[in-house]
């Protein structure tokens, strides 16, 4: 159930690929080019419509040869069969190539030739094709630091079951973020199926940078999420309302934070989440009270090491009372990142 960091890349690498949209492309012609259907690329991307957007990109699916979905033999399969080239850039190892399509640093050695390890910028390698199938490893979207920085090919987190978008215009990150965000919303409903509605707050803007009312959110790496409450408060989602021992739904919240930390293992998962102290001792007093261990909990929440002690994936943060701020860990191998 938990796979190795590495492992879980590797799968996560392999089930998805990003697909940024070009200038006069069409949903269908997408769908048509990877081998997918309209409604499973719909699905990924919580896509409504028919509508997407020159440069955004979009996760999709496994669909072709050897994919875990696969429908039917695509119309790409010449495209497919064409031998994939790299340009070797400076600075590229053959190590960083094989993992960016999916490959063995062997089966490169082997199509091209190569004795040791030694490549030039410059150079151009045959791509091993039936690995090349699968999707290349998705670089390369946050640059910078989440104080200072930017954002690349945005992915876009869309409207979708059980959750509210504050503001449509601050609901861009990188595709990891949307990944885990997505995956962790749907599980929370299914453990807690009459929960109400979520308020999502702002994650960054389409470019990143700087947003108003935050010093962090500027490289797609943040994204501030409400709380669930026993009764939902007169206002909320629309705005995040306080929580307290007295009016939150311990139960669901404390899936949801659970949830967000169990990423934290994977490449590219939960880095920390921040969380008003009280609102830790609230829910550590719940959790013991359902018979969590303190082993559990210790690796969950800082309380009650103190608020200031680097311990565990949940964090004070002064001002946290109405909404968690969670951010995610730069993917390995990702050098514009930090
Ligand atoms: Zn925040």
């Amino acid at each position: 159930m938990a796979p190795t960091p590495a492992r879980a890349n590797a799968q996560y690498a392999r089930h998805y690929t990003a697909h940024v949209v070009k200038k006069g492309e069409s949903l269908s012609g997408i769908a048509r080019a990877y081998g997918c259907s309209i409604k499973s690329i719909q699905e990924t991307n919580g896509l409504t419509g028919a509508k997407i957007r020159r440069g955004e990109a979009l996760a999709i699916p496994p669909c072709g040869p050897g994919g875990a979905l696969a429908e039917r033999e695509p119309r790409s399969a010449a495209r497919a069969s064409a031998p994939v080239r790299h340009r070797v850039r400076k600075g590229e190892s053959l190590s960083r190539i094989a993992r960016a399509y999916g490959c063995s640093v062997a089966d490169l050695r082997a199509h091209n030739g190569l004795e040791g390890s030694v490549i030039m910028p410059g150079q151009e390698l045959l791509i091993p094709r039936s690995e090349a199938a699968k999707a290349p490893e998705i670089l390369g979207q946050s640059v910078g630091v989440p104080q200072q920085g930017r954002l690349v090919n945005a992915s876009r987190l869309r409207p979708g079951k059980g959750y509210l978008l504050r503001r449509p215009e601050r609901t861009y990150g990188t595709s990891q973020l949307v990944h885990y965000v997505r995956e962790v919303i749907g599980s929370v409903r299914t453990q807690h199926p009459k929960a109400h509605r979520l308020a999502i707050g702002d994650l960054s803007s389409r470019l990143g940078g700087p947003l108003s009312g935050h010093r962090s959110h500027q490289s797609g790496r943040d994204i501030d999420i409400g709380l669930f409450y026993s009764k939902r408060p007169s206002g909320y989602p629309d705005e995040f309302k306080p929580g307290s021992a007295g009016n939150l739904d311990m139960d669901a919240t404390w899936t949801m934070i659970k949830e967000f930390a169990a990423t934290a293992k994977h490449d590219g998962g939960v880095e920390v989440i921040f969380l008003d102290y009280e609102l830790q001792r609230a829910l550590y007093a719940w959790a013991r009270k359902q018979g969590v261990p303190r082993t559990t909990l210790r690796t969950i929440l800082q309380y009650p090491s103190g608020r200031w002690e680097d311990a565990g994936v949940v964090q004070h943060y002064p001002n946290h009372v109405d909404h968690i701020h969670v951010r995610f860990k730069c993917p390995k191998g990702d050098k514009g990142c930090s």
